[in-house]
């Protein structure tokens, strides 16, 4: 629906580039990479915190609501409208590095800045925030991954994005810039403790957006470590695999650890088939002498196809400041994955995750152009194998269904902290494609495929699928921390907590202008 006086407004203050009401970007605003909503009013890209809130005053006042969307790039409707009058918030423009205090250890950047950015403006510093990104950090923004639990190069030794904040600046629904952590501190605001008395800064992580827009992150620094290591180790089934996972993220001694399907490293080919570009990345990310040399043991060894057909491949990257320190990682992690059944093979997929970090997106879609959605949830290591064996045996119940409509099925697991277990199952189905699909893939690889034919067999039965399987983790008491509007979040709380967040979300957004229905949070339809 037009709505001449609002669109107006926006523009006023926004410019007009910066407002846009044209299909293709309504479109794209109103999918994300497993479902689609409405189409939004208008998609407005800010370029400053002081033109965030401005939209979100205009938008309240016209009787709209406020989504952020950051690189976009999640899978759970955490920023796909559920009605008309959403203005959707793209912080894309909000990409700045704003300070880099290389003595403090601290950076702070806007919201929008992907962690590509951070990567390359720390880079000359030698240093880097403990987490420094997902697999997606090429378009995935530090506002999405603080809002939505990102997490991967690591976090097994330093946890999620979330873990490594010191403080924000939001936008909230008044139209107010608030700030946390002590930049909050008038007398000296500088990136410093995010604990000093109650920790705000925790209030608005993980919220998917519910609480505020944010519009600035600080994060602390660390020197990048001298020296890295990796290692590999093949098992003959999930369970074996990820007992040593446990064990390896118990011990403290990876950076990232994580278990890929057969299925997955089947379709690897690497690094003899691989880009030129990815060799290049991995020898430039080799310093050394040694360090090459086992680079070029491991790709001699590892061939074409580093990982064993019809293996559970585990794979770590370790780090510290000594060739010693990093060696004796190693040899702690080969002494725990052997007692476990673990062989070791080529480390080529670590080295190769890390060198050739933020470079493509073309992971949105599989290799054959087929769509993929994932659902993620997190454990302890102790209840790690029952929740395992419980979603193997629920793959069996439907393998006749994911038979009939060609759904495959791949499992990630990893380690966040030496605490939780992480585990993600993806299915896999050849369907047409979604807007954001199109708009992500490099033209290169676009060129090479075909969109297949609309499947809505398949994609009810993978929409069911996820459904099972997050009442089958929410039943083993597994949680989520990427909600959005996918997995129940208030129902699994004791109704004290519930309702203390529910009072939280009334108290801030008494309009329910924030995201609404996120987290399950201030919905109301009627407004
Ligand atoms: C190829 C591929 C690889 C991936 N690899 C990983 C991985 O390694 N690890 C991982 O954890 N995930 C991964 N993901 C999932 C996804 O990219 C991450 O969840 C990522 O952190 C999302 O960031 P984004 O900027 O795209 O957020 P969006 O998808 O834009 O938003 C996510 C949520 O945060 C909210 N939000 C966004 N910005 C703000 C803001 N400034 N203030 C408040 N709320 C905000 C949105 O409303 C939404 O609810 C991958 C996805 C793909 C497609």
């Amino acid at each position: 629906m037009s709505d001449p006086a609002l669109l107006d407004d926006l523009r006023h203050v926004l410019g007009p580039d910066g407002v846009r009401t044209d299909p293709a970007a309504l479109a794209l605003a109103a999918s994300d990479l497993w479902t689609t909503g409405s189409l939004p009013r208008a998609v407005v890209r800010p370029s400053s915190a002081a033109a965030v809130a401005a939209t979100v005053r205009i938008a309240r006042a016209h009787g709209c609501r406020v989504i952020p969307r950051g690189g976009g790039l999640s899978y759970t409707g955490g920023y796909v409208p559920p009605d008309d009058r959403i203005i959707s918030v793209d912080l894309a423009g909000l990409n700045r590095i704003l300070r880099i205090a290389p003595e403090d250890l601290t950076i702070t950047v806007e919201s929008g800045a992907t962690w590509r950015d951070i990567d390359l403006a720390l880079r000359p510093h030698r240093l880097r925030v403990p987490f420094f990104g997902t697999f997606s950090g090429a378009a995935a923004t530090v506002g999405g991954g603080v809002s939505h639990g990102a997490l991967f190069f690591g976090s097994a030794r330093y946890g999620a994005a979330a873990d490594q904040v010191l403080g924000l600046q939001v936008a909230l629904a008044d139209g107010s810039l608030l700030q946390t952590g002590c930049e909050a501190v008038h007398a000296a605001p500088r990136a410093l403790l995010r604990g000093y008395g109650p920790d705000l800064t925790g209030l608005f992580l993980h919220d998917g957006g519910a609480f505020g827009i944010k519009t600035a992150v600080s994060f602390r620094l660390m020197e990048v470590p001298a020296v890295q290591g990796f290692a590999a180790f093949a098992f003959a089934d999930l369970a074996a695999a990820s007992a040593a996972l446990s064990a390896i993220a118990r011990a403290g001694i990876a950076e990232e650890v994580y278990v890929l399907d057969p299925a997955t490293t089947g379709a690897t080919d690497l690094p003899a088939g691989a880009a030129l570009r990815t060799a290049r990345a991995l020898w430039q990310a080799t310093p050394g002498f040694a360090g090459r040399l086992a680079l070029l043991r491991d790709v001699a060894r590892g061939g074409q196809r580093p990982v064993p057909v019809g293996a559970w491949a585990l794979h770590l990257a370790a780090a510290g400041s000594s060739p010693g320190a990093v060696a004796a990682d190693l040899a702690r992690a080969r002494q725990l994955a052997t007692r476990l059944g673990g062989r070791e093979v080529a480390a080529t997929i670590a080295r190769v995750a890390r060198a050739d970090r933020f470079t493509s997106l073309d992971g949105v879609l599989d290799a054959g152009g087929e769509r993929w959605a994932a659902i993620n949830t997190k454990t302890s290591h102790s209840a790690a194998p029952a929740l395992l064996a419980g979603f193997e045996a629920l793959l069996e119940r439907r393998s006749a269904a994911l038979a009939t409509h060609g759904v495959t099925v791949t499992r990630l697991a990893s380690a966040l902290g030496q605490q939780a277990f992480s585990f993600e199952v993806v299915f896999h189905w050849r369907d047409t494609w979604l807007p954001l699909h199109v708009a992500t893939l490099s033209p290169a690889r676009r060129a090479t495929l075909q969109e297949p034919a609309a499947n809505p067999g398949g994609r009810s039965l993978v929409a069911e699928l996820r459904e099972e399987t997050m009442a089958l983790f929410r039943a083993q008491g597994a949680v989520s921390n990427q909600l959005g509007r996918s997995y129940p979040f208030l129902e699994t709380l004791a109704p004290e907590t519930a309702a203390l967040l529910q009072d939280l979300k009334l108290m801030l957004d008494p309009d329910g202008v924030m995201n609404p229905g996120v987290l399950g949070l201030g919905h109301t339809a009627d407004r």
